[in-house]
């Protein structure tokens, strides 16, 4: 395994990672809220939860991971209102764009997806838990809200005391029908919007919606009881504007329910700000990676430029910042191709390449540095180039060193974009597609899943869009 250290946000403190049952290592991120494309900012988080369970499963590790697509609050049932559609319809298109943008930016898929809509009867069970428990009370208005009064350690994940717990949700309350300003609704009273955009369910203590609070908490207990049995994530992921109160409330309403330790590791990224870059036309000040693919901006270098800075600290996006990170991706390009063309067979690793491992292994033991990481492989690229140039390496050495190489660009994952077996799958899956395509269009079915199979086969797996089928390696 690894000695992994994570900086805690619960205990303030790097800590070595301990999962419940390893090597099982569980990890729920936090996704996106379905209701526009999501900005560079947000996928920079996501990146960062890329590196993290590339890496545990580098070390060893048999990493789960569940990322929630929120596709129904506040924000969407407005904007679908707006559209004339529904928040099934308004959603989809969303979805869909996330899903690209992500195999465009190259980060695995998770493990499972779930999506807030789907998950409407756990979530009306652990409201039903919360209030046999005392936790939750019915409001005026017909809303359910969380007593936070009575969840002694609330605050305890952002250090909030008291006062400023109150003062902060007062500022932002506009509800009278809460007893306390702190108070949070777990499930809305229906309105006639609601209605309208199909965004309201029936439960036993009256019709309405989920909160968003709400939403993760039921959709990380239920994957976790579902599969494993237990009630605790290892790590919970997630920015850091998401400290409070959501994942303060995610605590409260899991171990309210549950009277077990929600997550046992919560871990946070930085901001990205955005320094002397252009701003996008279409999106006001925000930057997507729809923009990054329009101006075909290579992915590995928004992931070298994302993993040039620590994820605790924030990133300062710049053209410069790109610009550098092109010439660096270029580089590792280049140098792959002139060690795998000096490489035959593997013997021992020469004393670069172990220095490359340890290197690697190190930084990304210490709090996932992934900037440290990269120096390590690009020293590496420099003394190997030098071993090169001197003819001092055989085929074997070169063989090793390259294995060395690419196991840790497998979890960096920033070379070019030309990586020629990549091109040649991508032509190859493409053909299969077609012929799937087509049988289907014949309703040939049983053909349909032989192709299926024989790309799961060779570690494609495939996803049924309404605009099209959509593949991806199995990470
Ligand atoms: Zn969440």
């Amino acid at each position: 395994m690894t000695g992994l250290r994570l900086y805690n946000t619960l205990s303030h403190r790097v800590e070595p990672l301990a999962p419940l049952a390893p090597p099982r290592v569980t990890m729920y991120m936090c996704g996106p809220t379905v209701w526009s494309y999501a900005h560079v900012g947000n996928f920079r988080t996501f990146l960062f939860g890329d590196v993290l369970r590339r890496y545990l499963a580098h070390a060893g590790y048999d990493v789960f991971v569940v990322m929630n697509l929120t596709d129904v609050d506040d924000r969407i049932i407005k904007a679908a209102a707006t559209a004339g559609v529904s928040v099934r319809e308004f959603t989809a298109r969303f979805t869909a764009a996330f899903f690209e943008d992500r195999d465009f930016l190259r980060i695995r898929p998770a493990d499972v997806y779930t999506r807030a809509t789907e998950y409407i009867e756990p979530m009306i069970a652990l409201v039903e838990q919360l209030l046999a428990r005392g936790l939750a009370y019915r409001g005026d208005d017909g809303s359910v809200y969380y007593a936070v009064g009575s969840f002694p350690t609330y605050g305890r994940l952002s250090r909030l005391d008291a006062r400023e717990l109150k003062t902060g949700a007062r500022v932002a309350s506009d509800e009278y029908a809460k007893e306390d300003a702190q108070d949070f609704a777990l499930w809305k009273a229906a309105s006639p919007t609601d209605e309208a955009v199909g965004a309201a369910w029936e439960a036993p203590f009256g019709r309405g919606r989920p909160g968003w609070h709400l939403e993760c908490s039921a959709m990380a207990l239920t994957e976790l009881r579902r599969r494993f049995g237990v009630a605790t994530l290892d790590i919970h992921a997630g920015g850091v504007d998401l400290i409070f109160p959501h994942h303060e409330n995610e605590i409260a309403q899991s171990e309210g329910a549950t009277g077990q330790p929600f997550a046992r590791c919560w871990l946070h990224g930085e901001f990205l700000t955005m320094a002397g870059t252009k701003m996008s036309k279409r999106f006001g000040n925000t930057l997507t990676v729809r923009d990054l693919r329009e101006e075909q901006v290579d992915p590995a270098a928004f992931r070298m430029v994302v993993l040039s800075t620590h994820y605790r600290q924030q990133l300062s996006y710049s053209d410069e910042a790109l610009a550098a990170a092109v010439e660096g991706v270029r580089r590792l390009g280049e140098f792959r191709r002139r060690l795998a063309g000096a490489a035959s067979g593997a013997g021992h690793p020469p004393p670069a390449a172990a220095e490359l491992d340890g290197g690697f292994r190190a930084a990304m033991d210490n709090d996932l540095g992934t900037p440290q990481a990269l120096a390590a492989v690009f020293t590496f690229v420099r003394q190997a180039n030098r071993a090169l140039d001197a003819g001092a390496w055989t085929p074997e050495a070169a063989g090793a060193a390259l294995r060395v190489f690419d196991a840790v660009l497998d979890v960096l994952d920033v070379l070019p974009a030309d990586r020629a077996p990549d091109a040649e799958l991508a032509a190859w899956v493409a053909r299969r597609l077609e012929e799937r395509q087509i049988a289907r269009k014949a309703g040939d079915f049983a053909r349909a899943d032989a192709i299926r199979d024989e790309l799961a086969a060779r570690g494609i797996e495939l996803e049924d869009a309404p605009d099209g089928t959509r593949w991806r390696r199995r990470g």
